[in-house]
């Protein structure tokens, strides 16, 4: 993507991973064959691989340049971080840091890091390794997180979960937020939240649950004109079709659907780009009306 300006702000893209594949039952557990079919037919082979008819997702995270603030949505699934039953999140090796200094900016320059949820794949870069210690990854960041995000992972956490998935959970509580508290860097904050708010520019992070308990976005805005980092809202362009369509990750389906469906309306309402965190390619556009529902419009290329 190039480097999109609204008013004096101006966001770029910073991919961790371009391809992250899964089986479709996987990624949706109710997805039917029909619906892969549409979907390779909708989207192409970019979104869809037809080899392994894999359901293809990328990830990416989005460094957005105020004046006088830098802060960077979501930071992706992070190197050496152990998984053993989150296979997919398991022991990444990226340049993500290469491609942040190739945009200009040292981990130093970050000012504010958000995570629009605490799942592995949009903390992970919060921390580095240092020797055999997980330290925080920006060191001069704020580090925000939603209490109703942040407040249950921790008690999962201090519960010292048995079951595989769940032990997961809080190992990323452990090595990707915990460092960050301890070194004094973390503000847990009720939301919505204003991160900054000067003449006509805001940037806010708003309740946004269903994925997780306390999933939020974040909203830009700029000179009139509007983007939004919608983290797990939406995980691939395919869900368009069936706004419905649970991701397997779903906290509590219902809300998801319903907060799919808020975020696609105020989109529209506000022509918002959308800043993707998983879809493949361009990763951002726009959401459009198309009959009763929605489409996703891919920037000109
Ligand atoms: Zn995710």
């Amino acid at each position: 993507m190039q480097t999109l300006t609204l008013g004096p702000i101006t966001i770029d893209r910073i991919v961790e991973l371009e391809r992250w594949p899964f089986a479709p039952a996987e990624m949706f557990p109710d997805i039917t064959d029909e619906q892969v079919t549409a979907a390779l037919r909708s989207l192409g082979e970019e979104h869809v691989d037809p080899r392994g008819r894999r359901i293809v997702l990328g990830i990416q995270t989005y460094l957005v340049r105020a004046p006088g603030l830098t802060v960077l949505l979501d930071t992706g699934n992070g190197n050496d971080k152990h998984r053993p039953a989150l296979r997919a999140h398991h022991m990444f090796h990226t340049a993500y840091l290469d491609r942040l200094r190739a945009r200009g900016v040292r981990p130093d320059d970050i000012d504010v890091v958000v995570s629009t949820h605490l799942h592995p794949d949009h903390c992970g870069w919060n921390t580095r390794l240092s020797g055999d210690t997980w330290v925080p990854t920006f060191p001069n960041a704020r580090y925000l997180f939603a209490r109703d995000e942040f407040a249950p992972l921790e008690a999962s956490f201090e519960s010292r979960p048995e079951d595989p998935l769940a032990a997961d959970l809080a190992r990323t509580f452990e090595d990707s937020v915990l460092p960050v508290v301890k070194a004094g860097q973390a503000a847990v904050v009720d939301t919505p939240h204003t991160i900054l708010s000067a003449g006509d520019v805001r940037i806010t992070m708003r309740s946004a649950p269903g994925h997780t308990r306390g999933h939020v976005v974040v909203e830009i805005e700029a000179g009139g004109r509007y983007a939004v980092a919608a983290g797990d809202v939406i995980h691939h362009p395919l869900q368009f079709a069936d706004l419905d369509l649970a991701q397997g990750g779903d906290h509590d389906r219902a809300r998801a659907a319903a907060t799919r469906r808020e975020l696609c309306e105020w989109c529209v309402d506000h022509d918002a780009v959308v800043l993707t965190a998983h879809f493949a390619g361009p990763g951002v556009g726009r959401i459009v009306r198309a009959g009763d529902g929605y489409r996703f419009a891919w920037p000109e290329s």
